[in-house]
């Protein structure tokens, strides 16, 4: 696989699926414009990484969930580089509770961020790709936008969304050679895992078919795939990474 020339945008590129997945496609060789919230020190590592690998990175602080950050982001990444090639829109959270406990606020930040937050930044950049065409969007959503789970009414509402959403999209814009597709990760180790109780790890492990817990790179690998030509007749699909757990 080659993404020599290509730029790719990566959303919450600082830890995590996000940070791998920027690493992967900068080994591939495209330049990176990630975003990040909070941890500068964090995204100055992945930015020098990136750099050490010889392609150029632009690290721009943002909250998907907000407009002015988004366009403020997009139009920077685009004065910087002139095109974007590859949208990873891989910001997410979680706020779990059984749905009688939901705060209203535990629904819409959740939403926000993981929903509207893809299309915001979808919305943002979709013009540019368009007058560009031969463009690669990858939405991270997870399996339980598919199945569903017991404590994530909110979430996973937002991932089912996203996949409705990526559908849609690939459906609008295929005829200009933009490709939209989903990943759905199972159970994968990061920080947003790490706070689960063991008892509920144990639980997943379980039921998953290949008997480990998911590693970011398992999800990167699967979006170098979907962002490079070796999946260009793939549109509006959801490639589940889970390690069969859904099987
Ligand atoms: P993580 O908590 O390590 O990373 C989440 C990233 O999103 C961070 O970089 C964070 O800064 C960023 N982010 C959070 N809120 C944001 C906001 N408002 N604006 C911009 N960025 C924001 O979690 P992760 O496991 O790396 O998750 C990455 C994506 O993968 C998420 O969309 C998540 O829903 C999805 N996912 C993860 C798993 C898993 O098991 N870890 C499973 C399925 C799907």
């Amino acid at each position: 696989m080659n993404l020599n020339g290509k730029v790719a945008l990566v959303t919450g590129g600082s830890r995590g699926i996000g940070k791998a997945v920027a690493l992967k496609l900068a080994s591939l060789g495209a330049d990176i414009i990630f975003s990040y919230t909070s941890s500068e020190e964090q995204s100055k590592q992945v930015q020098d990484t990136i750099e050490s690998m010889g392609r150029r990175a632009l690290a721009i602080r943002a909250d998907v969930s907000k407009m002015n950050d988004v366009e403020k982001m997009i139009q920077d990444g685009m004065n910087y580089f002139s095109k974007i090639d590859i949208l990873v829109n891989n910001a997410g959270i979680t706020k779990d509770n059984l749905l009688m406990r939901m705060s209203e606020d535990e629904w819409d930040n959740v939403i926000d961020v993981n929903l509207k937050g893809v299309f915001n930044v979808t919305k943002c950049l979709i013009r540019n790709m368009i007058k560009q065409k031969d463009c690669s969007i990858i939405n991270i959503a997870s399996i339980v936008g598919v199945s569903g789970n017991a404590g994530q009414c909110n979430y996973s509402a937002s991932k089912a969304g996203v996949i409705g959403f990526t559908k849609s999209l690939a459906k609008e814009v295929g005829k200009k050679n933009i490709r939209v597709n989903a990943i759905a990760p199972g159970f994968i180790s990061t920080d947003m895992t790490d706070k689960l109780p063991e008892k509920i790890i144990d639980q997943y492990l379980e039921k998953i078919t290949l008997q480990r817990l998911g590693e970011p790179d398992d999800i990167a690998n699967a979006v170098a795939f979907l962002a490079s030509d070796m999946s260009k007749y793939i549109t509006g699909q959801v490639i589940v990474v889970d390690g069969g757990i859904l099987i």
